[in-house]
């Protein structure tokens, strides 16, 4: 099964603090039928309104790490779910102690959620397989920051095939026989059990799974590369331009030239910068500084939306 549909809409691209018409982190993924909410920061409810993302959609909230610009809009917006009847189960998969975070906040305003919450503590040392879902999969992975914090890999499971439309034209499969064919299937016939129409007669090889990895607040280490090897798109936070590389090692965080380097090493297809911090007002230059380590980069501007593209 392929999730064909598969985009990130950019709901907060800041650090710290609201600055310059910027919020703090928060992503929106579609893929396939769910839509996947990565980080929370303040604000991301209005923001999901604006940018018209779907609350029922969401089937999981992954937090990074326990800053409060990544999760400080969580509480509203599981209330807001509430307030809509919300009935579908929705997952939340963070860091150890955020369940108990979000459940005194639920008790001291003697509220309730009716809706079904699973909570996941991650924190993992190694990359492991958090969500396993028919046209999906996520993993997570170790950052290097101050407190611990987890970064996300977004997995499509293999895509529909293209079909040769010639060879379907001249031999007119059944519909039945076409569908398994998209979805790289053979179909024996029921009675011989023999294959009368191949996979490789009638569709082109399967294209590379795409994927989208979401490298949060983190300082550069080359081991990160292994861990996202050939991702599709890869959005690391640059917080600090090249300049300001000192303060980056002191907090640790990244500069545009360490988010370049992570997307080479990586071999990644197209690079997504963000995180930034409110000290710059025009992010042209963090643009360019990336631009000349690797030329796919990308600002993450609030509701645009990425689509990784198959490489
Ligand atoms: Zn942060
Ligand atoms: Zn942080």
């Amino acid at each position: 099964m392929s999730a064909e549909t598969f985009d990130i809409t950019i709901l907060g691209a800041n650090s710290a603090v609201p600055a310059h018409g910027r919020h703090p982190s928060s992503q929106y993924v579609r893929i396939g039928q769910d839509a996947l909410l990565i980080d929370c920061g303040e604000g991301t409810q209005m923001q999901l309104k604006k940018f018209r993302c779907k609350l029922n959609r969401i089937a999981y909230i992954f937090i990074s790490h326990l800053h409060g610009d990544h999760f400080y809009g969580l509480i509203g917006l599981l209330s807001s779910m509430q307030l809509q009847r919300r009935e579908r189960l929705l997952t939340l998969i963070g860091p150890p102690g955020l369940d108990e975070i979000i459940t005194v906040q639920l008790k001291h305003s003697q509220s309730a959620l009716e809706f079904p919450l699973r909570f996941l503590a991650v924190q993992p040392t190694a990359k492991e397989l958090l969500v396993e879902e028919p046209s999906y999969r996520v993993y997570g992975f170790p950052l290097q920051h101050r407190i611990p914090c987890t970064g996300f890999l977004i997995e499509e499971k293999t895509p529909f095939r293209k079909l040769i439309k010639e060879a379907l034209e001249a031999d007119r499969p059944p519909v039945e026989v076409i569908k398994a064919l998209r979805e790289g299937r053979e179909l024996p016939d029921p009675e011989t059990g023999e294959v009368r129409y191949p996979l490789s007669r009638y569709a082109y090889p399967s294209p590379q799974p795409r994927s989208y990895a979401y490298c949060s607040d983190t300082k550069y280490f080359p081991e990160l590369a292994d861990m996202i090897r050939g991702v599709s798109l890869l959005y690391h936070e640059s917080t600090f331009s090249q300049i300001d590389a000192q303060r980056a090692l002191e907090t640790g965080h990244s500069t545009t030239r360490d988010a370049a380097f992570s997307a080479l090493r990586a071999e990644a297809g197209e690079l997504l910068l963000g995180h930034f911090s409110s000290r710059y007002v025009d992010l042209a230059p963090l643009l360019a500084e990336a631009q000349t380590i690797f030329p796919s980069s990308h600002l993450s501007e609030e509701g645009k939306t990425f689509i990784p593209k198959v490489r």
